[in-house]
């Protein structure tokens, strides 16, 4: 049991923060962060609780990529072979606007959001008929301007390497409103607001596991037991600890090299069907992936590291991304991710008082604020 378990409490703190709460949010990430903001605009008078096991938020939201991206060409070539075309739309309409919604909840300035466009980068040795055609990148235009009213937002670039000085990439595919962001700053804006929205967050408090009788929730913790009148689960691939069934955990593995001096990069860069992903960040270069190198062994809750994963990090930033110099590689991390067998999240009741916002696979930036207004919606 923990040292201050809510046994010791004083009254006053038991009266604060314990009562029972109206609504609890399990996971302080972006999906947690705005189910509880847009349940407070629903239920301006209601108590609301999120509860966090670590003491940052520690899944994926503040250990990301900071990628806004809502659809490369690869990509969506890739699911248009064997996704039904409407719901590779939807899915691109859906991040879409997560990302103005996100823009509405936080203002961009306060997350360093910066639109520098993406590149899909192609592998020199790809083969003439596995390129993209000019008539497939006309109708991405026309269906992503029926949803983004924008025109012309994908377009080849054959001249990425000797912008950006790679080695090995013949062609690009750019994508002209994708945009990065400060991952960090974001997950602190949002802490922030939901403070100033009077929304009670605690940090370092795990859920064991929960159980419903007629009139509350009752959540087993690691400072004792908390009651509720309903609860959101928003714990994304550590949701795999209540629903196995539901969502599978996928770790992604991250570095970040020293400072560059004069790095031309600047952007968002996607390769192997976005396997591979890097940016630059003070002038330096985040570079992450190669989950596909070892899908059972990423499979899991745990943080850490496997050399096979970060030699195959470092053998593509030194031989296609930095080839004229050697950055050496300063720190290195690993977030959790939730995937399924389906490219979309879950939003679901699974009882009269509970529902679960889960499984945003590497969309959450984008799709992380719709989905907490959809699940705030359900009670
Ligand atoms: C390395 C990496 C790079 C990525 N890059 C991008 C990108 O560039 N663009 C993009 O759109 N997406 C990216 N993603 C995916 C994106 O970060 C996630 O989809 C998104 O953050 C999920 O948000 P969430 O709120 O659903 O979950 P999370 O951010 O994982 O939040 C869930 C929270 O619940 C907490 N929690 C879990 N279990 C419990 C419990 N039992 N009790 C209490 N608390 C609990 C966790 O500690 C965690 O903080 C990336 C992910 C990773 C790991």
């Amino acid at each position: 049991m923990h040292p201050l378990s809510i046994d010791k409490l004083s009254y006053w703190e038991k009266k604060t923060y314990f009562s029972i709460t109206d609504f609890i949010v399990i996971g302080a990430g972006i999906v947690g962060y705005s189910t509880a903001l847009y349940l407070r605009e629903r239920h301006p008078d209601a108590s609301i609780l999120i509860l966090e096991r670590g003491y940052l938020p520690s899944g994926a939201s503040s250990k990301n990529a900071g990628f806004a991206c809502f659809g490369s060409p690869t990509e969506l070539y890739d699911d248009l072979q064997h996704i039904p075309e409407n719901q590779v739309w939807d899915t691109l309409e859906m991040r879409w606007n997560g990302l103005q919604r996100l823009f509405s909840i936080i203002p961009k300035e306060k997350f360093d959001f910066q639109q520098n466009g993406s590149w899909d980068l192609i592998h020199s040795n790809t083969s003439q008929n596995e390129l993209l055609k000019d008539d497939f990148i006309a109708y991405l235009n026309d269906n992503a301007e029926k949803i983004t009213g924008a025109k012309n937002i994908y377009s080849e670039d054959k001249n990425v390497s000797n912008t950006f000085g790679f080695n090995h990439i013949s062609t690009s595919y750019f994508n002209r409103l994708e945009g990065q962001i400060d991952t960090s700053q974001l997950n602190k804006a949002f802490y922030q607001k939901t403070i100033a929205q009077n929304i009670n967050c605690l940090f370092g408090v795990n859920v064991n596991h929960f159980q419903e009788d007629s009139n509350n929730i009752l959540l087993d913790t690691n400072i004792g037991e908390i009651k509720g009148a309903h609860l959101f689960i928003c714990t994304n691939g550590l949701a795999s600890e209540f629903f196995p069934e539901k969502v599978k955990p996928a770790r992604a593995q991250v570095l970040i090299t020293e400072p560059i001096p004069n790095l031309a990069l600047k952007g968002t860069f996607h390769y192997q069907k976005g396997y591979y992903y890097f940016r630059n960040i003070d002038n330096r270069i985040l570079l992450g992936g190669g989950r596909n190198l070892d899908f059972n062994g990423e499979t899991t809750t745990e943080f850490g590291l496997t050399e096979h994963i970060q030699a195959s990090l470092e053998e593509l930033l030194y031989n296609t991304i930095t080839p004229s110099y050697k950055p050496k590689i300063e720190h290195r991390w690993s977030g959790i991710m939730g995937v399924g067998d389906e490219k979309k999240p879950i939003i679901e009741k699974i009882s009269n008082r509970i529902a679960i916002g889960v499984r945003m696979g590497g969309m959450g930036v984008a799709i992380g604020s719709q989905v907490g207004k959809q699940l705030s919606e359900l009670f």
